[in-house]
C-alpha cells in the first residue's frame, strides 16, 4: 500500500540525515556559479588557499579559539582522525567514555592499537551519557554529540585528571551548531557533512598548544605513516594546504556554511535555530500517545533528535513512507536496533521544515495504527 502525503503537509526540502545530511541550496548554486571556474584548479595555489584560509580562520573566529589554539586539516574524515590520534595524541593509554557506536569505535581503534595500552573505558546503554572516569590516562576521549543515539554530552577537563592529560573531542556532528568552550578540550575534531553542510573525506580539528607539543614529540618518536602524521598535517595546514590532495568541493560548501552561519550570529544563533527544531520534535514526541523522546534530559541532543515509538507502530515503514514522499534519512542508526526514527536538525535544517515532518508523521500514523 502506497500512501501519498498531500503536498501541502510536505517539508519544503525532505533532507533529515544525519551525515551527509542537508547541504543548503545557496551553497550549491555558489558551488555551480562561483565555484564553476575555481573546481578543477590546483591545490597549491591562491584560489583554493585562499579558500582553505577562509575556513581555518572562519572556524577560529566562529569558535573564537584561545590563543595559540590552532586549525589543522587533511583527508580521511573523523574516522581517520581516530587512527592520527592514536598515533599523535594518545601517549601510552587513554581513557573513554563510550555511550554509542562513534565513541565506541574509538576505544575499540585504540584498543587494537600495538604500542598503547589497553584503553580505559566507561561505558552505559545508549541512550544517556558516558564521560571518561579519572585514571592512569594521558589523554580522555569522548564524543561532544553521539550521533548514532542522539546524546549531546557536556565538554570539559576531567576533573581529577593528570594536568598534562589530553582532552579529545570528537565533534563530528556537534561542531557547527553546538557552543562550546575550546579552552576545556586539546583537540576538538570533526568532518564537514553534518553540521557544516558540506560533503565528506575531510577532517578538522581544533589543536590546543598542549596537543601541538605533543604531536611533534611522538610523530618524531615514532614510525607514523605520512597520511597518519599530525605533525605534517599541520604543517600543511599553516600554509593553507593538504598533505594530498582535497575534495575541493567540499571545502567550497565548507566555507560556505561557515559564512552563512558568521554572518547570522555565530555559533549562538546556530543553537538557537537547533534548539527551535528540537524544541518543536521533543515537545511533540512529549505530547504524542505513541512517540516519545529515546534519550532522557538532560542529554537530549539539539541536533539528532531520537524518537521510540509503540509498538504498535511500524517504524521502519513509518521511514519507508517518508522516504517514498521525499522525505529521507529519518532511520534510526543501523546497529541500535530500535522501533525508532532518528531525525538530523543541523543549523541549514529550517525549523518549518521539522514542523512540516511531524505533520507528516501524523497523517501517516492516523492511517496505518
Ligand atoms: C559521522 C561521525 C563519525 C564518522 O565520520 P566520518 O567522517 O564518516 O569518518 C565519527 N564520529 C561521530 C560522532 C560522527 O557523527
Amino acid at each position: 500500500m502506497s500512501l501519498n502525503i498531500p503536498a501541502e503537509l510536505l517539508p519544503r526540502d525532505g533532507r533529515f540525515g544525519c551525515g551527509p545530511a542537508k547541504v543548503r541550496p545557496e551553497a550549491l548554486q555558489a558551488l555551480a556559479g562561483r565555484g564553476a571556474s575555481w573546481m578543477g584548479t590546483s591545490h597549491r595555489k591562491a584560489p583554493v588557499k585562499d579558500v582553505v584560509g577562509r575556513i581555518r580562520s572562519g572556524l577560529a573566529t566562529l569558535y573564537d579559539a584561545p590563543d595559540g589554539y590552532e586549525v589543522a586539516l587533511g583527508n580521511g574524515g573523523s574516522t581517520q582522525f581516530w587512527d592520527i590520534a592514536s598515533f599523535a595524541l594518545v601517549e601510552r593509554r587513554a581513557s573513554v567514555g563510550v555511550f554509542g557506536e562513534f565513541t565506541h569505535k574509538f576505544a575499540a581503534a585504540l584498543a587494537r592499537t600495538p604500542w598503547l595500552d589497553e584503553p580505559a573505558v566507561t561505558r552505559v546503554e545508549p541512550g544517556t551519557v558516558a564521560l571518561p572516569a579519572p585514571a592512569d590516562a594521558d589523554a580522555y576521549a569522548w564524543a561532544h554529540n553521539e550521533t548514532s543515539t542522539g546524546a549531546a554530552a557536556p565538554v570539559h577537563r576531567i576533573g581529577e585528571a593528570d594536568p598534562g592529560a589530553l582532552t579529545l573531542i570528537d565533534a563530528t556532528s556537534a561542531a557547527g551548531a553546538l557552543p562550546v568552550d575550546l579552552a576545556g578540550t586539546d583537540a576538538y575534531y570533526f568532518a564537514p557533512q553534518k553540521a557544516f553542510s558540506s560533503d565528506g573525506g575531510l577532517w578538522f580539528a581544533f589543536l590546543s598548544p598542549a596537543a601541538i607539543e605533543r604531536t611533534g614529540r611522538l610523530t618524531a618518536e615514532r614510525w607514523v605513516p605520512d597520511s597518519l602524521n599530525l605533525q605534517l598535517a599541520l604543517d600543511n595546514s599553516r600554509s593553507d594546504q593538504t598533505l594530498n590532495t582535497p575534495a575541493l568541493a567540499t571545502l567550497f560548501l565548507m566555507a560556505e556554511q561557515i559564512d552563512w552561519l558568521l554572518a547570522a550570529g555565530g555559533l549562538p544563533h546556530a543553537a538557537r535555530r537547533c534548539g527551535a527544531s528540537s524544541g518543536h520534535l521533543y515537545g511533540w514526541a512529549d505530547a504524542h500517545p505513541l512517540a516519545s523522546p529515546f534519550v532522557a534530559q538532560p542529554y537530549r541532543s539539539p541536533v539528532v533528535g531520537t524518537i521510540d515509538f509503540d509498538p504498535q507502530v511500524d517504524a521502519a515503514a513509518l521511514a519507508a513512507t517518508l522516504r517514498a514522499n521525499g522525505i529521507v534519512d529519518v532511520e534510526p542508526y543501523r546497529s541500535l536496533g530500535r522501533n525508532q526514527l532518528r531525525i538530523g536538525m543541523f543549523p541549514a535544517v529550517d525549523p518549518a521544515d521539522v514542523e512540516a515532518l511531524t505533520a507528516c508523521i501524523d497523517w501517516v500514523l492516523e492511517r496505518t495504527v
